[in-house]
């Protein structure tokens, strides 16, 4: 929580109204006391400043899907995918989930956490001040909880805010394949209870092949009366149902949503289900991109994340994904970057975090460039020159802070 004064600004994206520029920002106490013109700006007083010369500013990125905390990697499944091979080709020889389940199982606490901050700092040094991180790579009570307590000491030691989410529910587990009824009885009477404590939210995969939107009920359900909220995979890979079990059920968010339909889009506008879209792993896996300018039009709130995980989508920089997103999804730059910022807040249920307007949160990235234009237009260079958290310079140039 720090004091800092941004000067120079020559394109200021503040989420509310249109952008500024000439624009001065002042963070006191980690928030946002003033946004707005040069001319109008209160004293610097005796906080640090950062003189931008004309760079552009928006709100930090806020990356409200990934899957980060994971032992391995899937490097040879990929060139046997990109060769043409098919899913079952890939589980035939050893790939797939289910080897980053039998890593992640055998690693310990410390070096998953040591693996997941390096990614983390990354993502930090590219302008991401808040992330989601899901667990789903354990399948069994302790590695779920492993990972979620993972979770937690990257929010504790890194300067990023983290949420958490238990998908216990991401696939069923080996052992199970001949009961999965009792790996859902399992995750319901004995996982979540013990994972609720670590979480803010729950999320079920809904898909053929992982968990049916009657499983997927029973489990949102349970989690609900252990106070956490629903985030959905839903329209993945076919359409199965789970974005109208998100509005149905009064989800945060449905993710992913590759084959949604309008009557679904405007199930999750009447619900208020934010669309966490995902274009890396659609881009990964050379299947269209979701509708996002469909989902936008009747209304639904958007959100864009990396989806960060080995096997389909292995992107940390969310200027990528803002670039695949307008380049191959159709938003605009603004619709892209408020989808990565404000609407990524949305999905993770953060009043005051990404916009910069008085009483927000502190979060910043500033551009070496004249406008959040050269983010989708630039794609694959780190263009954030500065991250500030919470008023503090944490990553690129670090003089001053
Ligand atoms: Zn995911």
């Amino acid at each position: 929580m720090s004091d800092l004064f941004v000067t120079g600004i020559g394109h200021l994206t503040t989420n509310e109204g249109e952008a500024m520029v000439d624009a001065v920002v002042k963070v006191e106490d980690g928030s946002v006391v003033y946004a707005g013109p040069g001319s109008d700006a209160p004293d610097q007083g005796p906080s640090p400043r950062v003189e931008c010369e004309g760079r552009a500013v928006l709100p930090g990125f806020v990356d409200s899907h990934t899957h980060l905390v994971f032992a391995g990697d899937r490097a040879g499944e990929f060139s046997m995918k990109m060769a043409g091979a098919s899913y079952a080709d890939v589980a035939k020889s050893g790939g797939g989930i289910l080897s980053t389940v039998a890593a992640t199982r055998d690693a310990s606490e410390d070096d998953l956490f040591v693996s997941a901050a390096i990614r983390v700092r990354r993502m930090i040094a590219a302008g991401t001040t808040t992330v989601e991180i899901k667990s789903g790579y354990g399948l069994d009570l302790e590695t779920e909880l492993r990972l979620l307590r993972v979770a937690t000491r990257i929010g504790n030691e890194l300067p990023i805010t983290v949420r958490t989410t238990f998908l216990g529910a991401h696939f069923v587990p080996p052992e199970f394949r001949d009961d999965r009824g009792g790996y859902v009885d399992l995750l319901i009477d004995e996982m979540l209870p013990a994972a609720a404590p670590l979480a803010d939210y729950c999320d079920v995969f809904v898909e053929e092949g992982a968990f049916s939107v009657d499983e997927a009920r029973r489990i949102f359900v349970a989690a609900k009366g252990h106070g956490l909220g629903a985030r959905v995979h839903a329209e993945q890979l076919a359409h199965c149902g789970g974005a109208a079990l998100a509005a149905e059920i009064g989800a945060v968010s449905a993710d992913h949503l590759d084959h949604i339909t309008e009557g679904d889009a405007i199930a999750l506008a009447d619900a208020g289900v934010v669309a966490v879209l995902v274009p890396g792993a659609s881009y990964m896996m050379r299947s269209p991109q979701a509708p996002g300018p469909m989902l936008i039009q009747h209304g639904v709130s958007v959100a864009l994340a990396t989806d960060c995980n080995p096997g389909t989508s292995y992107f940390e920089s969310t200027g990528t994904v803002i670039s695949l997103a307008v380049v191959q999804m159709g938003l605009t730059t603004e619709q892209a970057i408020h989808a990565a910022t404000r609407g990524g807040a949305l999905a993770l249920g953060m009043e005051g975090h990404g916009a910069i307007t008085t009483g927000s949160a502190g979060d910043l990235v500033v551009l070496d460039a004249p406008s959040p234009v050269h983010i989708p237009y630039r794609p694959g260079t780190n263009l954030a020159w500065k991250t500030i958290k919470a008023g503090r310079v944490v990553a690129g140039d670090q003089s001053p802070g």
